[in-house]
């Protein structure tokens, strides 16, 4: 049976999903969820991310990272995360530039956070070298000094909408018209999580949850201000979600989320005030929300890219310096994408983020 054909019935049977429920199904269905069954990225895939577009991404998180442990005494052992790693390729290249950091390899465990097998087994065969261990989810990382990045990681993890009406919230839901996958309106109801949103939205206004993030932002918190650490989580959204961002991609172009489900890949933009609300909830730090052009340059890609170009001509050395491009400059992916950092009270923010 397809999926549509098991969303259908299910809708039959119980009524409309909430946008969550189907976007979990058609992402991560143990048979036909989109991450599931397949590789998604690169030029043959649906989407391409910034550590698939160059190796100075991961080069300078890797960098990034180890300057936080440097700024912390060096904490040994500790555990280096990613979640959601795809390919493997930035934690690949991440691993690469930090053996430029006396230590830093030698004292860390490396903790893939991955719901994908076939993603699992492309991550093993990059990665094998470094024995790293995988994680299902974020609750079972070893407790101790966590440094950890996330590219758009938290983009994939399911959302609810919402449609402010009056003082309260009438929910998007996906139901059937006739034999069709069909958006629809739920009667509208107070919604707690959206309490605080009341005074900053009007009649008509989408607002998004995500109810993953917040469990998720919490345990990574928890880790980073008792034992120490850091995070980088980089995405594209902003501060406050406000409109509707739910997305599909096939084949690099946008689709419809209902036409075919679990066979395009499902996104939303992420709302980095409700993960920062989480982290500090937790008791953990965090900087502003930095765009991703600003901080790859304090960082110092232009020096990087200059020294990767001078061993390119032709095709390579216009593909390389379009790579650059597309990374910072604000009308590619320098100012949609963001980065957000997490650091223990009292310990310096981590390196290119605005304070
Ligand atoms: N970070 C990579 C891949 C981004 S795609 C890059 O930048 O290229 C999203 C990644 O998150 C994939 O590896 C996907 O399998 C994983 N993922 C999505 N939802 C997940 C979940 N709920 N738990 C764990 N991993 C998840």
């Amino acid at each position: 049976m397809s999926l549509r054909d098991e969303l259908v019935a299910r809708i039959r049977a119980g009524g409309p999903l909430s946008l969550a429920d189907y976007m979990a199904e058609c992402l991560l269905h143990p048979v036909h969820g989109y991450y599931v069954s397949r590789d998604p990225l690169g030029a043959a895939g649906d989407f391409t991310t910034s550590p698939e577009i160059s190796q100075m991404f991961g080069e300078l998180i890797g960098l990034a990272l180890a300057q936080c442990w440097l700024d912390q005494g060096r904490p040994a052992p500790f555990t280096l995360a990613e979640l959601g790693p795809g390919r493997g390729t930035l934690m690949a290249d991440l691993l690469r530039a930090a053996r430029a950091v006396p230590g830093f390899l030698d004292a860390a465990r490396i903790a893939l956070v991955e719901a994908s097998p076939a993603l699992r087994a492309e991550q093993a065969r990059r990665l094998g070298g470094h024995d790293p261990q995988w994680f299902d989810v974020v609750s079972r990382l070893p407790e101790g000094p966590l440094f950890l990045v996330a590219n758009e990681f938290f983009d994939a993890l399911p959302i609810r909408q919402f449609v402010r009406s009056g003082a309260g919230w009438s929910e998007r839901l996906v139901g059937l018209r006739g034999e069709a996958l069909a958006f629809g309106l739920a009667p509208p109801a107070a919604v707690p999580a959206l309490a605080h949103r009341l005074a900053n939205t009007r009649e008509g206004d989408v607002v998004e949850i995500c109810p993953g993030a917040g469990p998720v932002m919490a345990q990574l918190a928890t880790r980073i201000a008792r034992h120490g650490g850091a995070a980088l989580i980089v995405d594209y959204g902003g501060w406050r979600s406000l409109g509707d961002t739910f997305q599909a991609l096939k084949g690099h172009r946008f689709a419809d989320p209902l036409e075919d489900p679990g066979r395009a890949d499902l996104t939303a933009h992420v709302d980095f005030e409700a993960l920062a609300r989480a982290a500090a909830e937790a008791g953990c730090a965090h900087g502003s929300l930095t765009p991703q052009g600003v901080f790859l340059e304090r960082l110092g890609i232009a020096a990087r890219a200059q020294a990767l170009a001078r061993a390119l001509d032709g095709d390579r050395l216009e593909a390389h310096l379009a790579a650059y491009r597309r990374l910072t400059h604000p009308d590619e992916m320098g100012n949609l994408f963001k980065v957000l950092g997490l650091h223990p009270p009292g310990a310096a923010p981590p390196p290119g983020l605005d304070p």
